[in-house]
Order: C-alpha cells, then structure tokens, then sequence
C-alpha cells in the first residue's frame, strides 16, 4: 500500500505542477481590487444648425455635445472613473447638413488638454490639426478647435485610432512569418481576445525568453507604434534576425488592455483598474491571464526570462529601469540604452529606480530575476522617428544577445 501511494506521488505530482505567477508584497503597495466604471452614452447627437455628432465606433470618447452659441460646440470629455492618470483622451465624429466653420470647446472634467488634436476623413488616415486651428484656454484646461464640417464626415481624435480590431489585424500579418504562433491566451473581463505572438524556430525547451508587453494604456498609441517596429524588425528578412529567433523565444502580449482601448478609456480596463499596477496581485484577469501564461510557458520549458520590455507613451521618451542589478543579463541594459542613443544620435533619457509599486519592469524583476524596462514613447514624438526607434532598439537588443555565451 504504502509502495503504491509513493509511486502515486511520484507519478502524479510532476504532471499536477501548476505553473502561477508568484504574489508579491511590493514596497509601495496599491489597491486594485475592481471598482465601478461609468459608460459613456453611445448615441448621435443631433444639434441645431443641421450639425451631428457621434460616438458610436470603437475607440470613441464622447461624454455630451451641445450648441453654446452660433457655430459654437462644447464636447464633454470625462474619464472612466476617478482617481486617474491625467490622460484626456478623446475620438469622435462630426458632420453637417452644409459646409460650415465651427469652434469645438474640449471641456475637460479630471484634466488639463493635452493630446493635439488629429483629423481624419475615413478613421484610417490621420493629420494633425494645424497649430493655428487650436487655442487652450487662459488656465489650459480647455481646448478649442476651429473645425471645418461638411456632409463628409470628419473624425477627430487625441491619437490615431487604433483599436482591437487593428491590433488583431497586424497580428495576422505577422503570423504568416513561419516563426511566429498567434494565439489568444485568455479573455479580459469583457470577453475580448488577449492576443500572444509567440516568436521563435525550433525546440523551445530551455530557451532563453523575452517578454514584450504593450498597451495597457489605451490612448497610449505611440508606444504602440514603437512596439510594432520593433516586433516587425524581429522577423525582418536578414541574418542577425533569423538567428535571433533560432537563439530566443520572444513572447510578444501586444494588447493587455482591449476593453480599455474599444470603450476609449483614458486608463483603466473596465474593472476601473490601472493594469500598471496590478502585477504582483493579479487581481485584474488581464494581468492575472498574462502573468499566468508567461509562468507556465517558461515553467513547462525550464526556461528562463531573461528580459521585459513593456511600451508606454507619456510626455517624452524616456526609459523607466530598475536600480537593482539582475541576475539574468546584468549587464545588458546599460549598453542597450547606449547602443540605441549612439545610432540615433540622440541623449538616452533613463530614469531608474528601486522598487517601489506593482508595475510590469518590476514583476519582471522579483518573478524572474531579470531586467524590467517601461519603454516609453513622447506623445508628440514624430511617428517617422518613432519606427526608426522601435528597428534600431531590436537590432541593438539582437546585436548584443546574440553575442552572449
Ligand atoms: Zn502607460
């Protein structure tokens, strides 16, 4: 009896190992335990002057619109709940019955204006609104745009938009690459798809592995457009790239916030959450699905993560690190950072620090022992630069691993 319980253990207990991501009680702690979220309307408004406007398509942050005044228009622009990061975000449509100039007042209620507007004529192609055409208010609060409507359509935004629907497009794209499985590793709350790139040829066991995270900040498109330069120059068609994919795993989380992102949320997911500083509780299935995932992944293959990178935007670019020195790679972000800002000749902007709150780079940090970097993009950055960034920081990052031992 006593022979066959052993064997029993024996048998059974490597094959019941479940792989979860450690909790962690993290020095500055936060509360992201979910609370109430407001939805926004969604409807067309119909106004005076034959004027309309909508919010009904994804990505949309319209609160209320109103007439003040002749050719004058006053949108409210409120955010999912508060406390909340000052990232006023906001997309919608216009259109009138004939060609008219109006003056658009952004009346923010939790911030001050900050994304310069951008226009666009079919939802898919943007241009800044010119300089001239926007005026903040004597305390910059509000924001007033002169606005040219006709019976044409016209989309107004803070970023281009870009939603579940293209992040799951340029997923496609890139799954036709023979190195690249798509999958969709779990739901968020609202049931849409958290989309994994898992990037790399051959045996996966024990191979070394990168996180790449993005986007659990809705409005923060730049970081996104960083991403995807980046993740594109992984599966470029040149030596040092399909070497790369022999050498690593990359699993790439492009989406962590679909909800967030679909219902123009400034910055929670719909659990009223900052995903930022969940990690370590899990208790947002967002972060608790991909924390999970990436525990298991590496678990079942006695690998290791040797490194995350997780794209943001905010005013500038700018690298968050982690001021301890990891086990894994010590030494590889110093000249990584140095590589990217001698080729594009441009001052690296670092700020490290110790850890302090439950933010991906140091999740990255106290569950596997490897550097954390928050890659952030600035939300003005010119959109040519920033793909130029996103290639050089992959040709650098593969540069200086492929010549590990
Ligand atoms: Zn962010």
């Amino acid at each position: 009896m006593r022979i066959l319980l052993y064997l029993l253990l024996v048998l059974l207990v490597p094959t019941c190992k479940s792989y979860e991501a450690k909790t962690y009680e993290f020095p500055k702690p936060v509360d992201t335990t979910t609370r109430p979220i407001t939805l926004q309307t969604k409807k067309v408004y119909e106004l005076p002057d034959g004027i309309y406007a909508d919010n009904l398509f994804d990505g949309a942050r319209l609160n209320n619109i109103e007439r003040t005044d002749a050719n004058k228009l006053r949108a409210d622009i409120d955010p999912e709940n508060t406390p909340i990061n000052r990232s006023p975000y906001y997309a919608f449509r216009l259109w009138s019955n004939e060609d008219q100039t109006v003056e658009l007042e952004l009346n923010y209620s939790y911030s001050r204006h900050r994304y310069p507007p951008k226009i666009s004529r079919d939802g898919e192609n943007w241009e800044l609104l010119p300089e001239d055409k926007l005026k903040l208010a004597a305390d910059s609060i509000n924001a007033f745009l002169e606005l040219e409507l006709s019976t044409d359509t016209l989309w107004v935004a803070a970023q281009e938009l870009q939603t579940s629907k293209h992040v799951r497009q340029w997923c496609e794209t890139q799954s036709a690459h023979p190195a690249v499985q798509l999958s969709s590793i779990g739901k968020s709350r609202e049931g849409r798809d958290l989309w994994c790139l898992d990037i790399g040829v051959g045996d996966s066991r024990k191979k070394d592995v990168i996180v790449v995270l993005g986007r659990q900040h809705p409005p923060e498109v730049t970081g996104w457009f960083a991403m995807q330069a980046f993740v594109e120059e992984l599966l470029a068609e040149h030596q040092m790239a399909q070497r790369f994919v022999e050498r690593y795993r990359i699993l790439v989380f492009p989406l962590l916030n679909p909800d967030g992102v679909d219902l123009g949320h400034w910055r929670h997911n719909t659990g009223g959450i900052d995903l930022n500083r969940d990690w370590g509780y899990y208790n947002q299935p967002e972060v608790r699905n991909v924390a999970n995932y990436v525990v298991e992944t590496v678990g079942r293959n006695r690998s290791n993560v040797i490194l995350g990178l997780d794209f943001h935007s905010t005013y500038w670019d700018i690298y968050y690190t982690n001021r301890e020195t990891p086990e894994q790679i010590p030494e590889f972000k110093d000249y990584w950072l140095m590589g990217i800002s001698e080729t594009l000749g441009e001052p690296t902007n670092e700020r490290p620090s110790w850890l302090g709150g439950p933010v991906s780079k140091n999740w990255i940090l106290t569950q596997f022992n490897a550097p954390g970097v928050t890659y952030e993009i600035g939300d003005k950055t010119p959109r040519d630069f920033i793909k130029r960034k996103g290639q050089v920081s992959a040709q650098e990052m593969m540069q200086l691993l492929i010549l590990r031992n």
